[in-house]
């Protein structure tokens, strides 16, 4: 937990570009957009993958989907579309073992636009 960066920037050892915050989640800006909107989702506790949401973590899962939600809006997205992505494990793409979902927007997205 101590070396995990999600860990950090949810505890404010770490900074970020702040989207949105609440009880349970913090949403700040990809470093490296892929998209004109590129915003994380992540849960204030740490859950290494989608794979480790259980009865006890979807609370922290529910609160992911209105940060989504606020996210979309804050970024003026929510009626012009926009993709949720999360990679689980090593063939999905996953580089950081803190459960994130990915805000894409911003223009018009293809199938390819999914993350690797
Ligand atoms: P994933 O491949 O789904 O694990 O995605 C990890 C994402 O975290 C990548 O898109 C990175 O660019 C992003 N990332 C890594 N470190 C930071 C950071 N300190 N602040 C913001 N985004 C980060
Ligand atoms: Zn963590």
């Amino acid at each position: 937990m101590e070396e995990c960066i999600f860990c950090k920037i949810a505890n404010g050892l770490m900074p970020c570009m702040k989207v949105y915050e609440d009880e349970k989640t913090i949403a700040f800006d990809d470093i490296h957009p892929v998209t004109p909107v590129h915003t994380l989702v992540i849960p204030k506790r740490h859950i290494p993958t989608l794979l480790d949401v259980g009865t006890e973590e979807m609370d922290y899962l529910s609160a992911m989907v209105t940060a989504v939600q606020e996210v979309a809006r804050i970024k003026g997205i929510d009626q012009r579309g926009f993709k949720v992505v999360i990679n689980c494990n090593e063939e999905g793409g996953q580089v950081i073992y803190h459960l994130h979902m990915h805000v894409l927007g911003g223009r018009r997205l293809t199938l390819k636009d999914k993350l690797v």
